[in-house]
């Protein structure tokens, strides 16, 4: 059996009919860029977050980007990010000429650690961007209490979390900003680049408007330095179609997950995923933990299952950022989940039988010796 990390096909034939109305209408319109389909889509992705105002963008780091720009973060200013996440979430400090400063993760969700951010604070950490990685929320509470006493922002990198919620409440709107891509293989993903920002500042929602399209105020007016960062209005009608079964679809990738979670459970040399009660997990990733890594990545390509890394280099030890002279040992719990995880198919349609199938693999790949393969 062959089993691929991720297929659409399915949640194709549910929108499809919509999406070629949607398209077609574009064309004859002619409003490629920031249509009105465009703008109904922040408003109903904002509704779905729970939040007042959405703005489209280019894509998830756009988004990000524009967050940091929105809140001033300029050069001698430090921002603080997990240190295990894609490194899109860093690179848009940097972009601004900030220091993006690393924390480690938490050995259980695999966010941002609230007691190391602590440690990390300085006169000029400016915001905190944590991550809702591979689908669940970070530790919000903490992180925004901290915030909070040192009067800094909170910008939430959800690119991998749309529609996750942490105590009763959807990611996107628990910080200052929310940032979010649609990037293809997203859980909410469109026919190429997107993202949006979320929020319920109306300083900030004008700011980020002005900041996607040349720091405009008029057709030609142009009050600060801006950048041409635009939702199109194609990739809206692809969004708009399928935000609708969003919903539908987290939940059947949760119940998935929640089969893996069965089938795994007390195998050993398999770490599986720990939900907390107080978060929804999304499972935009669903990733266990392994011993050995590599040879059972292979191990479980030789069987035909499509299985992917996210992320085998922590963002410290990462050549891009070999300025910031961080050592391998500076953030143990990031190396050792760079090293253990292994992320397997996920995607809402996805057939118990493709599930029982990995399962079975992957036990038979951790449970062989590991024959001829060096210690690492
Ligand atoms: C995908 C992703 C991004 C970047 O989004 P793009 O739309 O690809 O620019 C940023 N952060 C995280 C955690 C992501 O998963």
């Amino acid at each position: 059996m062959n089993v691929p990390f991720m297929d659409f096909s399915e949640q194709y034939q549910t929108v499809k009919n919509e999406i070629d109305a949607g398209i077609k209408a574009v064309f004859e319109k002619g409003n490629f860029i920031l249509g009105q389909e465009a703008k109904d889509f922040e408003d109903a992705f904002a509704r779905f977050c729970g939040v007042t105002y959405g703005i489209g963008l280019n894509s998830g780091t756009d988004a990000l980007y524009l967050a940091c720009a929105a809140l001033d973060v300029d050069v001698g200013d430090e921002v603080i990010v997990p240190s295990f996440t894609f490194i899109a979430t860093a690179l848009c400090i940097s972009y601004t000429g900030a220091k993006p400063v690393f924390v480690d993760i938490e050995n259980e969700t695999y966010n941002l650690d609230p007691e190391k951010l602590k440690k990390a604070m300085t006169p000029r950490t400016k915001a905190i961007l944590p991550v809702h990685l591979y689908g669940q929320p970070a530790n919000m509470q903490e992180i925004l209490a901290l915030a909070k006493k040192h009067h800094i922002a909170v910008i939430e990198d959800a690119c991998q979390a749309h529609g996750a919620a942490y105590q009763g409440k959807r990611v996107g709107g628990l910080g200052n900003i929310g940032c979010f891509s649609f990037y293809p293989t997203k859980s909410l993903g469109g026919a190429g680049d997107g993202g949006m920002a979320v929020t319920n500042d109306k300083t900030i929602y004008e700011k980020i408007l002005m900041l996607r399209d040349y720091g405009r105020t008029g057709r030609y007016d142009h009050k600060i330095k801006g950048y041409n960062s635009r939702l199109d209005t194609i990739q809206a009608v692809v969004l708009s179609a399928k935000l609708k079964y969003l919903d539908t679809w987290n939940k059947m990738r949760n119940e998935k997950a929640q089969l893996y979670c069965h089938l795994l459970k007390d195998v050993k040399g398999i770490g599986l995923p720990q939900m907390k009660k107080d978060r929804t997990h999304v499972f935009q990733t669903f990733a266990v933990r392994v011993a050995d890594r590599d040879r059972v990545l292979e191990g479980l390509k030789q069987k035909g299952v499509a299985a992917l890394i996210h992320y085998p280099i922590p963002l410290h030890l990462q050549e891009a950022y070999a300025e910031l002279n961080y050592q391998r040992g500076d953030f143990p719990e990031s190396e050792r989940l760079a090293d253990e995880t292994l992320s397997l198919p996920m995607f809402p349609h996805i057939s118990n039988k493709q599930i029982e199938y990995v399962c079975v693999s992957l036990k038979d790949v951790v449970g062989r010796k590991a024959e001829g393969v060096k210690a690492r």
